[in-house]
């Protein structure tokens, strides 16, 4: 067990000798868990209408010039269709809170994708929902849900949203998710304006309390036409760090390498990979739209069709070392990760803890 001292010296450090031994130690982590492989998650942006107004996000309600776009139920089942052509086995449903995808219509989806593929493991990004509405998606054969946590300090979520959004309703559809059965992804944002170490901490302690079965880490990338705009970006450092930490600290975990990586820094998703990262996420969405799913200020990978999309992710995995898996569904180790089409994937099963060795702060 780490202590707050130990955690905090790591989050902290300037000295790049002792970051790679952090790296190298998530490297090993990884490795014991699961392998060389790198899973494959085919990402649909399929709506940029959003409900809210979160201070850094370039899609938000009250963002001057963004120019929206929804994709018809039926236009989504063709993208997952693409995606099974090229081989993906998991397909990731992401949108902002749009009130237009009622559950009607997000049931009529989800059901219309199970039917047609059985095996496939179903991911929804659709941000707060109640209870029964995360229930029935469940029950029509979603496996996983991804909601980020963004940050686990009360104090600094209040900086980064308005009254409206809290932090403890965040906290309970995460809890929800995990009760009635997900695969929950949780995550945060790494130099957002007003964190502190303290708040890096409270993330990872958070995410030990959760357990979730995945965790996105991305660095802040400052957006037009938001209150954060003029501010500066997340350290590609730090952000590797938190991504290497989260790995010796819950070792079961999935962990991407985020887009936001590789917009911060060319070779941010290899580096990623190579501090204990596991999972990449191609993007299947219509060409057309891609640029406008614009969280945050020149976002990479939207201009390639969804093939050239795969191939490049799959030699830049290569390169780094590890072996690109698209074809198996990449399921969680962490328990509690069986659900509707559940499958058994490549390496998965119990095993033993990774033991860590790294040097003491
Ligand atoms: S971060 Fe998500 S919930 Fe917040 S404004 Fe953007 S899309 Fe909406």
């Amino acid at each position: 067990m780490w202590s707050n001292g130990e955690i905090l010296h790591y989050i902290t450090t300037r000295d790049r000798g002792e970051e790679e031994a952090l790296f190298a130690a998530a490297r090993k982590v990884r490795e014991e868990q699961y392998g060389l492989d790198v899973y494959f998650r085919g990402l649909i942006e399929f709506t940029n209408h959003c409900k809210n107004d979160c201070f850094y996000c370039g899609i938000r309600r009250s963002g001057p010039g963004v120019e929206r776009y929804r994709l018809s139920p039926a236009r989504i089942l063709d993208c997952c269709r693409v995606g099974a052509g090229l081989g993906f086995k998991t397909f990731v449903l992401q949108g902002g809170e749009d009130p237009w995808f009622t559950d009607e219509r997000l049931l009529g989806l989800v059901r219309a994708i199970r039917a047609e593929f059985p095996d496939h493991a179903i991911t929804l990004s659709l941000g707060e929902r109640s209870r029964e509405s995360y229930r029935a998606l469940f029950q029509a054969g979603a496996n996983r849900y991804l909601l980020r946590h963004e940050t686990a300090n009360e104090a600094h979520y209040a900086a980064l949203h308005p009254p409206e959004t809290r932090l403890s309703e965040r906290k309970r559809c995460l809890y929800t998710l995990r009760e009635i059965g997900y695969q929950v992804g949780a995550g945060f944002m790494v130099g957002t304006p007003f964190q502190t170490p303290q708040c890096l901490l409270e993330d990872l302690r958070f995410l030990q309390e959760l357990e979730p079965h995945m965790v996105g880490i991305g660095p802040f990338i400052p957006a037009a036409g938001t209150p954060f705009a003029d501010q500066p970006p997340g350290d590609i450092h730090l952000t590797l760090r938190m991504v290497a930490l989260t790995r010796l600290l819950l070792p079961r975990v999935l962990l991407p390498a985020t887009t936001a990586l590789g917009t911060l820094s060319g070779d941010g998703r290899e580096r990623a990979l190579m501090a204990g990262a596991n999972v990449v996420m191609p993007n299947l969405s219509p060409r057309e739209v891609r640029e406008l799913y614009s969280l945050y200020d020149n976002k990479i990978c939207t201009g390639d069709e969804a093939a050239e999309c795969v191939r490049c992710m799959s030699l830049r995995v290569r390169a780094s070392g590890f072996v690109p898996n698209l074809g198996a569904r990449g399921d969680s180790l962490v328990p509690g990760a069986e659900g509707p089409g559940k499958a058994a994937a490549p390496g998965e099963g119990e095993r033993a803890p990774a033991r860590i060795a790294i040097p003491v702060p």
